[in-house]
């Protein structure tokens, strides 16, 4: 049904463009794309897609870029964040290992001073509940010990990977200042070239009828690869290659009015135009 639609409307469009006697109301109201009739409106419209493809391709070139320079520079911070809060757990692990220390101190001067006070006991119920003591700080003490190795084990493991962060971080901070290089190497580069197929598509623009230039604008932003004029390759529509019939083929050629495709609706140009 759209189909059908389509095909209705690209045989007004025929009509109009050859119908020169037909009043401006009229072409208004069959379609926005009449007014094109001539062969050098034709060639002004596809060098303005031309240049518009080319500033197209600038950006794409450009505009890869700066996200990746934005990914490395995150991915820096990711990597600082990561080495400070080492950093930190580092500091909070020594400090637990430096108390579990000094429990451990502890339970041995207790030691002392229980073995000591056993040699002075009066009586064996004395000198069992001191013997308790001394099992109780002895086992203190192998618990921590226990517990101070394996902080020790983690203290190692953060460092490593400390190390192993530092030496990621030092090939980020490299890979960025090489993108960052070729950026700014790109944008000088790119500059003068956008500005010079501005300013001609500009001109262009000038030249071409607003009614037909909004068309072409309108097709263009439809456009995934950003293609509102397109030639025929062979026997297809440059754009979504589908075939073209031969008496459209022939229309085409003869560049006397605008032909538009009947399934992507670009505009469709001789295949000559590209070579010139
Ligand atoms: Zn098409």
């Amino acid at each position: 049904m759209a189909e059908k639609t389509k095909k209705k409307e690209v045989k007004k469009v025929e009509k109009t463009s050859a119908k020169s006697t037909a009043t401006k109301s009229e072409t208004k109201k069959n379609t926005m794309l009449s007014d094109l009739s001539s062969v050098n409106k034709l060639r002004l419209l596809y060098e303005l897609q031309i240049i518009d493809s080319s500033v197209d391709n600038l950006k794409i070139i450009r505009g890869e870029l700066p996200l990746e320079v934005q990914d490395l520079e995150d991915e820096i911070v990711g990597f600082d964040t990561r080495i400070k809060n080492l950093v930190q757990e580092i500091k909070e692990t020594e400090n637990t290992v430096s108390h579990r220390k000094g429990s451990v101190e502890t339970a041995k001067s207790l030691i002392k001073k229980y073995e000591e006070q056993q040699k002075n006991v009066r009586n064996n119920r004395e000198f069992d509940s001191l013997s308790k003591e001394l099992e109780f700080q002895g086992l203190e003490i192998e618990l921590n010990e226990k517990i101070i190795k394996e902080l020790g084990i983690k203290v190692k493991e953060k460092k490593r990977e400390i190390d192993t962060t530092k030496a990621l971080l030092a090939d980020k901070k490299i890979a960025l200042e090489e993108k960052k290089h070729e950026l700014s190497e790109i944008t000088s580069e790119t500059a003068n070239d956008e500005k010079e197929l501005d300013s001609r598509a500009e001109e262009i623009r000038n030249l071409i009828e607003p009614r037909l230039l909004t068309a072409y604008n309108k097709i263009r932003h439809n456009a995934r690869n950003g293609l509102a004029v397109v030639t025929v390759k062979r026997d297809a529509c440059g754009g979504c290659f589908n075939k073209i019939p031969p008496q459209r083929q022939l229309d085409i050629k003869l560049s006397k009015k605008v032909i538009v495709c009947e399934y992507c609706g670009r505009i469709l140009v001789d295949a000559d135009f590209a070579d010139e």
